[in-house]
């Protein structure tokens, strides 16, 4: 039977910015990764460097990014919900809730990577990773995959904990930073610079790197749960 693992992100550029790592670590172990993305980054508010898309093209360039990063990373399970960027967190969250069950039921994943609900900072990240959280919540405390969200701020977010999780994901990295690379709207004024100074300073690759090497993870817990 295979083995798998569940993505959940409003946006294209989320998976591969908060998990691209181990999710290439996952699918070199076996597993099969499906992946959600909500919207297609329409409100984007990058445009490439120099720009090469504006707002009526930019869905579609995201779109065709994304395909490229899931490509490198090894996804072939692309869940593409196509809504509105910047409106999940006007949508009805039971409803997106159930969609993420549906797809929960269809897959049975062991692990599901979202943000950690209020501390995503953008209201889609913590809109759709509440909504996973609520459907994980109608299955039974035993059959409850793992859920791993990314925080990264938000309101108490200096004195919320430290990670469960963090995974070092340097064995992958080139290919991780292929992932990033392939969503060049959004990445390559990042990359560039990057690219720049390990081409000045080789020796400092893995410093200059330092935050697309290790991935943090918060394990959500339910009042149930009795791990
Ligand atoms: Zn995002």
């Amino acid at each position: 039977m295979t083995k798998n693992i569940l993505s959940v992100y409003p946006h294209p550029d989320d998976e591969t910015f908060v998990s691209a790592g181990t999710l290439i670590q996952h699918i070199e172990d076996g597993y099969n990764v499906t992946l959600i993305i909500a919207t297609l980054g329409q409100m984007g508010r990058r445009m490439g460097n120099p720009f090469f898309a504006n707002r009526e093209t930019l869905p579609k360039i995201r779109e065709k990014e994304l395909q490229s990063a899931a490509k490198v990373i090894g996804i072939n399970d692309l869940r593409l919900w196509k809504m509105q960027d910047k409106t999940l967190q006007f949508r009805d969250l039971n409803l997106l809730a159930d969609w993420v069950l549906d797809v929960i039921k269809e897959v049975h994943p062991e692990i599901i990577y979202t943000f950690y609900p209020g501390y995503g900072v953008h209201p889609d990240h913590d809109t759709l990773s509440a909504a996973t959280v609520h459907a994980v919540s109608h299955l039974d405390a035993g059959s409850r995959p793992e859920i791993r969200g990314h925080a990264f701020g938000g309101k108490g977010w200096k004195s919320f904990r430290k990670p469960d999780i963090e995974i070092d994901v340097s064995d992958v990295i080139d290919k991780k930073m292929d992932a990033v690379r392939a969503h060049s709207s959004q990445s390559e004024l990042i990359t560039k610079k990057m690219d720049e100074l390990i081409k000045e300073n080789p020796e400092k690759k893995e410093e200059i790197l330092d935050r697309f090497i290790r991935e943090r993870y918060w394990l959500y817990r339910f009042d149930d749960d009795s791990k």
